[in-house]
């Protein structure tokens, strides 16, 4: 490996891809290097039958179309291939197998002394694009030896990798609500513990929700809304795509729970905020309703009245009587699964980029240590950040960044070109 580079990526998934794309149209010299392969996060950390969470019209980089009918929801393999293919088509110059291990600043001189497997690199910017989803987290809420098999998400495949019984799943983002709709499908008994979320509509008046948030600027906000920092977003590309509705989960025997609080003699207890959390999300999905209409009418669109879309079922019995203690082995739970989350993991970048949480600290990507960039977190720069469509546009403005700084590295002022 060369050990000099300009503008080093750490990481082959959809950021780095991006990132490496943007500094090639700038003809910035950079390397992608990347522990496992590219895109491997699709490839061997989602469950056998996800599908992308957005329509595939929507769901890509501006330069390349997926291979699938565009109204369609992409395979997680699909995906994976997807990405593979804009990184040859790109001319992304990626290492794979190679894990960087540290980056320092250097002294005395610009640029970074960076540690990898495969040796040592100097390279003058870094780019940090691997992501928020790096690391795992399990709450400790129920010990690990306290007789069920518990294992995150990621770690999900499909009904048949568990142990017989009934099954606990926590977290009622995109990734728990289909993991319990596929469980309970197949026919295991589910319980599913619900959190803050938002449950936009898949599609309303004939358009999905990305198309929504997209029109209303929801995917441009630079924020979330205050109050709203936890609240995940539960939507499914799953049979084709559907809007996530606790109400229907219940009622095809899904019980929901609240949140999981602590574990006392072989009980769960649980928090009692289900029926608030199903109302808070009842009132996102039909807001979302309102502001599609009066967008319709203040631009004067055609589009099929859909009354029916307002029509929320009855409450479920698990909501009107939650059940705040649930005695795990006598519901015949044997299997765990926490979809709690990921978070990142910069152990590696040992630079002064960070607050006194050990958080981040940049603008739009351009970080406190000058010379590194952070790409491919939520809320970089907008909601759509940690998106594949709206990385690539974070990306593109790191590109300028650092083509921004390396024309006042090439800058010869009258001094300096009057001494040649
Ligand atoms: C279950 C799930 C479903 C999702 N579905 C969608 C969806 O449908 N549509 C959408 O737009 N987004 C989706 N997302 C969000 C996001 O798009 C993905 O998480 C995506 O993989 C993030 O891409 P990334 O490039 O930022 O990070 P990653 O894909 O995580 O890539 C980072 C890469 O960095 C590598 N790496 C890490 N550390 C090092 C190191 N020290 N040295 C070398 N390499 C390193 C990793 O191996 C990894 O390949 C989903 C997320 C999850 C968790």
């Amino acid at each position: 490996m060369s050990n000099q580079i300009e503008v080093l990526v750490v990481g082959a998934g959809q950021a780095g891809i991006a990132m490496s794309e943007h500094l090639t149209a700038r003809g910035v010299p950079h390397l992608v290097v990347e522990r496992d392969r590219v895109a491997e996060r699709w490839r061997s950390w989602r469950w056998d039958s996800l599908a992308a969470n957005g329509p595939a019209w929507h769901d890509r980089f501006p330069g390349l179309e997926f291979d699938v009918d565009p109204d369609a929801f992409a395979s997680k393999d699909q995906v994976a291939d997807y990405l593979s293919a804009y990184a040859d088509k790109v001319g992304a110059p990626i290492r794979t197998g190679v894990e960087v291990t540290s980056v320092r600043a250097n002294t005395g001189r610009s640029g970074f002394a960076v540690e990898t497997s495969d040796g040592p690199i100097d390279a003058r910017y870094v780019v940090a694009a691997t992501g928020a989803f790096q690391r795992p987290i399990i709450p400790s809420v129920v010990p690990a030896d306290a007789g069920f098999d518990q294992l995150h998400s990621v770690s999900y495949r499909n009904p048949e990798q568990l142990a017989p019984g009934a099954v606990l799943v926590v977290g009622a983002g995109s990734s728990g609500v289909q993991i319990a709709d596929e469980l309970s499908e197949s026919g295991r008994k589910v319980y599913l513990a619900v959190g803050p979320h938002d449950r936009p509509p898949r599609s309303y008046r004939g358009r999905d929700f990305c198309w929504w948030l997209g029109v209303l600027g929801k995917w441009d906000a630079v924020a979330p809304p205050v109050g709203a920092e936890h609240v995940t977003i539960a939507v499914s590309g799953a049979h084709g795509g559907h809007t996530v509705d606790f109400r229907a989960l219940a009622t095809s025997g899904i019980t929901l729970l609240g949140r999981a609080n602590a574990f006392v003699d072989g009980a769960l207890l649980l928090g009692d905020d289900l029926r608030h959390n199903i109302a808070a999300g009842d009132a996102n999905y039909l807001s979302m309703l309102d502001e599609a209409d009066a967008y319709i009418e203040r631009n004067g669109l055609d589009l099929p009245e859909e009354p029916q879309a307002r029509v929320l079922g009855p409450e479920p019995d698990c909501v009107s009587n939650p059940i705040r203690e649930l005695d795990l082995a006598a519901a015949g739970i044997t299997s765990i699964i926490w979809a709690t989350g990921f978070a990142t993991d910069y152990d590696w970048l040992k630079v002064d980029a960070f607050d006194d949480a050990g958080r981040p600290a940049h603008s739009r990507g351009v970080s406190t240590e000058p010379g590194v960039y952070f790409l491919g977190l939520p809320w970089l720069s907008r909601r759509g950040s940690s998106f594949i469509w709206g990385v690539w546009h974070d990306a593109k403005y790191l590109a300028d960044q650092i083509s921004i700084q390396r024309g006042y590295l090439a800058y010869e002022g009258a001094t300096e070109a009057a001494s040649v």
